[in-house]
This record gives C-alpha cells, sequence and structure tokens, in this order.
C-alpha cells in the first residue's frame, strides 16, 4: 500500500460507532441508561438504511408538515441592506422558511422523525423536556398525530412564563409534568425526563429537542433536520443555477444550524456561519454563547463547549429569546469550530431586535427572535460580499410567540 496516499478528510463522516465528533460528543450517563441508549441505537441503525422508514417520513412531511419550505429571495431585506451600507453593494439575501412548517419552526422535523420511530420500537408514549414550550408544543402535535401518549417536563418557572404554551400542549392531549427542583427550568426539566426514562424505556421514548445529549442523540436530531439542508442545496441549484456562497443560522442547541449546514460541510468554498446569543454583554450570565465563551465540558451526557465556572460549575444563561438560553451546545458544532469549518459569531439582544423589526418592515415577515440573530449576522455579512453572491438565512421559526416579549423591550430601550 502506498504510504503517500493523502488522507481526505471528510467532515461528514462522524460520529464514530462511540459517538465521537472528533473529541467531541461521546455517553456520559448512569449505567441504567446505557441499555436504553443501546436499543435507540441498534433500531436507528436498522433504520437508517431503511427506504420504506424515509419514504413514509417524507410523505408525512409533504401532507402534514408542508414540505418543502420555501426558499424565498428576499428582494427589499436586500435593497435596504444595500442601502444600509455606505458603499450600497452586497449579496443577495434569500431567506429558507422554516417559519412556515406546520406549528411555526423547524422543530416538528425531529419530533416527527422521532415519532415514527417510537412507533418502530413497537413503543406507545413518549416523554420530552421543554424551556420556552416550543419543544413540548411540537412533541404533543407529533404524538397526537400519531397517536402516542405525549408527557412533557416543564419547570414550574418556565411554566408560569410560557402559560400559552402550556395551554396548547394540553389541548394537543400532553400531559404537562412541573418539576420544582433546582432552578424550575429547562436544566431541571431535563434531568426528570432522563429519570422517567430510567425506569419506562419499555413502553417510553424520550425525544430530546436539539442536537445534544448522549449519542445517538445528536446524529439522530442531526439526521432528521438535515432535510432543511437538503432541500436548500436543490432549492438554491434550481433558482440561482449554483451552490449559495454562504449559509447562516442561529444556535441555542444548535438543531436547525446542523440541519441547514451537514448537507454543505464537505462543500468547503460554502461559507457556514452560526450566530449565539451575545445577550447584553461577555460578561458571565449575561450572554449564551458556549462556542464563543465557554470551555469544553460535560452537559447532558455529552463533551461540548459548555459555559461554566473554574470549578466547572454550569454558568447561568441569558438572552432576549428563549430557545437560545442554554450553556450547553450539540458537540458536532464543537467539532465544527475546531475543525475551522463553521465560523461562529454573536448578536446581542438588541441587534436581534433591531433585525426582528427589519425583516418584519422590509417583507412582512416576523421573525422568532432567535431567527432575528440569524437575521442580523446575515445582512452584516451580506453587506461585506458582492453583489453577484448569494447569502442564505436559515428563518428558523415564526414570531407571533414573540410579539409581546419584543413589544417590551423596545418601550424598554424607547425610555431608556
Ligand atoms: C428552539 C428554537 C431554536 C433554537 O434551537 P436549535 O436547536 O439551536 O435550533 C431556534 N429557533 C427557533 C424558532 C426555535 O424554536
Amino acid at each position: 500500500m502506498p504510504t503517500d496516499t493523502p488522507i481526505k478528510v471528510r467532515l461528514a463522516e462522524v460520529p464514530t460507532p462511540e459517538g465521537r465528533f472528533g473529541r467531541f460528543g461521546g455517553a456520559y450517563i448512569p449505567e441504567t441508561l446505557v441499555a436504553a441508549c443501546a436499543q435507540l441505537e441498534d433500531t436507528y441503525n436498522r433504520v437508517r438504511r431503511d427506504d420504506r422508514f424515509w419514504d413514509e417520513l417524507r410523505d408525512l412531511h409533504t401532507y402534514y408538515t408542508g414540505r418543502p419550505t420555501p426558499l424565498f429571495k428576499a428582494a427589499r431585506l436586500t435593497a435596504n441592506a444595500r442601502a444600509r451600507a455606505s458603499h450600497g453593494h452586497g449579496a443577495t439575501i434569500w431567506l429558507k422558511r422554516e417559519d412556515l412548517a406546520h406549528t411555526g419552526a423547524h422543530k416538528i422535523n425531529n419530533t416527527l422523525g422521532q415519532g415514527l420511530l417510537t412507533k418502530r420500537m413497537g413503543k406507545r408514549r413518549i416523554i420530552a423536556e421543554t424551556g420556552a414550550g416550543q419543544h413540548g408544543v411540537a412533541s404533543a402535535t407529533a404524538a397526537a398525530h400519531l397517536g402516542l401518549e405525549c408527557d412533557v417536563y416543564m419547570g414550574t418557572e418556565d411554566v408560569r412564563r410560557q402559560r400559552l404554551n402550556v395551554t396548547r400542549m394540553k389541548m394537543l392531549g400532553a400531559n404537562v409534568i412541573e418539576v420544582d427542583a433546582g432552578s424550575k427550568t429547562l436544566k431541571d426539566a431535563t434531568n426528570e425526563a432522563m429519570r422517567d426514562w430510567m425506569d419506562s424505556v419499555e413502553h417510553t421514548h424520550y425525544i430530546i429537542g436539539s442536537v445534544v445529549g448522549p449519542h445517538p442523540f445528536p446524529m439522530i436530531v442531526r439526521d432528521f433536520q438535515a432535510i432543511i439542508g437538503h432541500e436548500t442545496k436543490a432549492q438554491c441549484l434550481r433558482h440561482m443555477g449554483k451552490m449559495p456562497n454562504a449559509i447562516v443560522a442561529c444556535v441555542g442547541g444548535g438543531s436547525n444550524a446542523a440541519g441547514i449546514f451537514y448537507p454543505f460541510i464537505d462543500d468547503l468554498p460554502v461559507r457556514l456561519i452560526g450566530v449565539e446569543a451575545g445577550g447584553t454583554s461577555n460578561d458571565p450570565g449575561k450572554h449564551a454563547a458556549p462556542l464563543g465563551l465557554g470551555q469544553p465540558g460535560i452537559l447532558h451526557g455529552s463533551l461540548s463547549y459548555v459555559l461554566q465556572d473554574e470549578n466547572g460549575q454550569t454558568s447561568p444563561v441569558h438572552s432576549c429569546s428563549a430557545g437560545l438560553d442554554y450553556p450547553g451546545v450539540g458537540p458536532e458544532h464543537a467539532y465544527w469550530k475546531d475543525a475551522d469549518r463553521v465560523k461562529y459569531t454573536s448578536i446581542t439582544d438588541d441587534q436581534a431586535l433591531d433585525a426582528f423589526l427589519h425583516l418584519a418592515r422590509s417583507e412582512g415577515i416576523i421573525p422568532a427572535l432567535e431567527s432575528a440573530h440569524a437575521v442580523a449576522e446575515g445582512v452584516r455579512t451580506a453587506i461585506e460580499m458582492r453583489d453577484d453572491e448569494n447569502l442564505v438565512i436559515n428563518c428558523s421559526g415564526r414570531g407571533d410567540k414573540d410579539v409581546e416579549e419584543a413589544a417590551r423591550l423596545l418601550a424598554l430601550r424607547a425610555s431608556r
């Protein structure tokens, strides 16, 4: 065998059978969950090669979710961005409209996929954790449609702050279990859901809400969200006649970003930009940017970048958008960061609020505050590009859920 054969690194070929993305990922879990994760991995490895499963999921997306979601040429947003730049130039901006998917965000791509997986495993019940309630609603929706029982764990503090989503979940027939432990938020709800799963794994599947958690969850969620990137690639070739020059997405746990990036990961000329929540400052507790400001550590069963203090205790986080308010991030993003394949930046609360209004008034599209982070970074990047280049922003969700909070923040800002 020749020894001088160059080793071709293919970033798409992860994780390893042990669940490693480079040095990140893995499964740091109690013994009682090892069997559950192994069973899930076995089922998924079989399903992965089963065309009937993917055909069934594709039909569900076509007739129920409303896929493919459009790739929309945002002509007025582009013109306004160019007009704001002193030189008057910039790339054409396109929006991938995940806000038009059923339930108003990309989360349904994952919950329907894992819902079908639950049925394949012969299980009758799903459980989920939720913070702001978006993943809880998407899980309750999938459960109602597929005829599964659904229990959603939610901290009492979040239940108080997100009344509307609690009501939606109950209307959809799900049971909301309030968690009164610790900080009474997402982290504590996740712990309780994991505890439930240890005792109920025989008939219950745990649907985790992003590309986080122990192996095989980050891989499974990425694969179900990759439909965003596959559609985007085909739509770019159809509408632009070529690949896009750049793609921008917001990063909370990282599932909408992983979904749109992954099919492009080995297309090196396509610039990929992930946007974390810059909050109000870079001080601890004032942002949610683990890739930019965190250190490698273990959170919820996998090794990735985590916001933590010098003793390894998870730090408090802040963002104006509830979906980005998480101290960890999926291990594959940590891998892409260290490989220098994806550039990670951050956008502050104030900049996101500006972009929220900018998109609403330029195009008549009110984005989720999470997605507004991607819009802000997308506009900033586009005006540094040539007029004949194309930039795609993943519009991960619609902003109906955020109008009240955005109005409150805008009024607060006006009074300062
Ligand atoms: C939950 C959510 C996010 C953040 O989650 P990711 O896993 O990082 O995608 C982003 N946008 C919207 C609309 C969400 O609901």
